[in-house]
């Protein structure tokens, strides 16, 4: 494993004090390892998790050629071009019961979607497309040709062919796919385990009587959401209280149990409190942890590093700073650690509506409200008060405007970057 100052010394123009979010991010990746120990779970329960290995499909899907329509099931090599064709219905074939007669030219099987092909039929004709009566049909001419309609037996999946690849997250589709091939049980990595707690004696749990200068414990609560959304298993231990002998307890007990450690509040410069200390200590020093400034807003101050074989991520106590950081570098990096496919948050261009005020020389997360307007393009306003303690702002958002490093002002009509909320908060 890779030191604080190994890693940076990999890094161009790594700078702590005033490091770019790019550079924060790229610091992270070259942290983190992904889990390794991997279970059989029922398939339900794979819902969100990774793959541990290829699923190699038993069976071909579908398992046999069938029908694509409603119609009626013939040789092909019977249309001849301009000519309507003729057939007596022969029999019928349903989904799940197959007809097994021989069929003749100038005869047919009606056959309903999904039914297997008659041995020696290759095409349907839908039944909407013929005339006739329930014995024998017409088919126009150059109404079809051979094979139409026509599902081929393996055209999904293909017997002894890799159906999902390791490291693919489940997601709905998976799971209807797994469940296709009568597959009850997969051998997925195991979940991610993520501690976390609050810091700081203003910080009050739900349940305690509000006083004076002190403020209910969100962060938490943000966290809780943010992780379980992500398919972790969370591990909260509660606000602790500012001094050394129960922070260290708690971020002992943190990092025995968890691959990672997320706690808030106490990294930001000049804070009083014990935090940073026992970080220090806890990580054996300058080796294991690193006091991050961050161009960046919301942000700025972070703490990364290692205590034991957990990672840590000390995030500033701001409400709205709690989540920026979490979106922009957190969740990138536990998704590295759940061993899947990289899966980083795709941004999307709109057009802001107003003009945003933004300073060169570090990273804006704005909150925004992103819709799209009658010609299908897509939109954005900021929420307006933009302070890092306005969690509402938050609330109200559905992305965040991302305004990169060396960006200036925006003027309204201008293309941004978004990063939306949908399948991530
Ligand atoms: P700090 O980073 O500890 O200086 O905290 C910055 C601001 O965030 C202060 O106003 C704190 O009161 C507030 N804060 C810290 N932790 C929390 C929390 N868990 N929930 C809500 N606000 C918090
Ligand atoms: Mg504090």
């Amino acid at each position: 494993m890779n030191t604080i100052d190994q890693i940076a010394a990999q890094l161009q123009g790594y700078d702590s004090q005033a490091l770019r979010a790019e550079t924060a991010q790229q610091f992270l990746a070259a942290l983190v390892n992904p889990v390794t120990e991997t279970h059989t779970v029922d398939l339900k329960q794979a819902l969100g998790m990774v793959l541990a290995a290829d699923v190699i499909s038993p069976i071909s899907v579908p398992a046999h050629d069938n029908s694509a329509m409603d119609g009626f099931a013939f040789a092909g090599a019977q249309l001849q071009s301009g000519q309507s064709l003729s057939l007596d219905v022969i029999g019928t074939a349903l989904a799940g019961k197959a007809w097994s007669g021989t069929v003749a030219d100038g005869q047919c099987v009606k056959i309903m979607t999904g039914a297997v092909m008659p041995a020696g039929l290759d095409t349907v004709v839908p039944q909407e497309m013929v005339s006739g009566d329930g014995h024998r049909i017409v088919i126009p001419a150059n109404a079809l040709q051979l094979g139409d309609n026509r599902r081929f037996k393996g055209e999904d999946l293909q017997k002894g062919k890799p159906a999902l690849t390791a490291g693919t997250r489940i997601q709905p589709a998976a799971l209807g796919l797994l469940a296709s091939l009568g597959i009850a049980q997969v051998n997925v990595l195991r979940r991610l385990r993520v501690a976390f707690f609050s810091t700081g004696d203003e910080v009050l749990s739900l349940g305690d009587a509000p006083r004076e200068g002190a403020v209910y414990d969100s962060n938490r609560y943000t966290l809780f959401g943010l992780l379980t959304r992500m398919g972790a298993e969370v591990i909260d231990m509660g606000v602790v209280r500012d001094d050394p002998i129960s922070l260290e307890a708690a971020f002992q007990s943190a990092a025995a149990q968890a691959d990672a450690v997320i706690t808030s509040g106490g990294v930001s410069v000049g804070e009083a409190d014990h935090t940073k200390a026992i970080m220090r200590k806890l990580a054996g020093g300058d080796a294991g942890v690193v006091f991050w400034k961050i161009a960046m807003r919301p942000g700025r101050p972070m703490a990364v590093g290692r205590i034991g074989k957990a990672v840590l991520f000390g995030l500033p106590g701001n409400p709205v700073a709690v989540m920026v950081t979490f979106l922009a570098f957190v969740r990138p990096a536990l998704l590295q650690m759940m061993g899947g496919n990289a899966e980083a948050l795709p941004l999307l261009k709109a057009r802001s509506e107003e003009a945003i005020r933004k300073k060169p020389g570090r990273t804006e997360y704005q909150r925004g409200v992103v819709s799209s307007v009658a010609n299908r393009s897509l939109v954005v306003k900021t929420t307006g008060q933009q302070g890092s303690g306005v969690l509402s702002s938050m609330a109200h958002a559905n992305g965040l405007i991302v305004l990169h490093h060396d960006q200036g002002n925006v003027n309204p009509g201008d293309e941004v970057d978004v990063m939306m909320f949908e399948g991530v908060i």
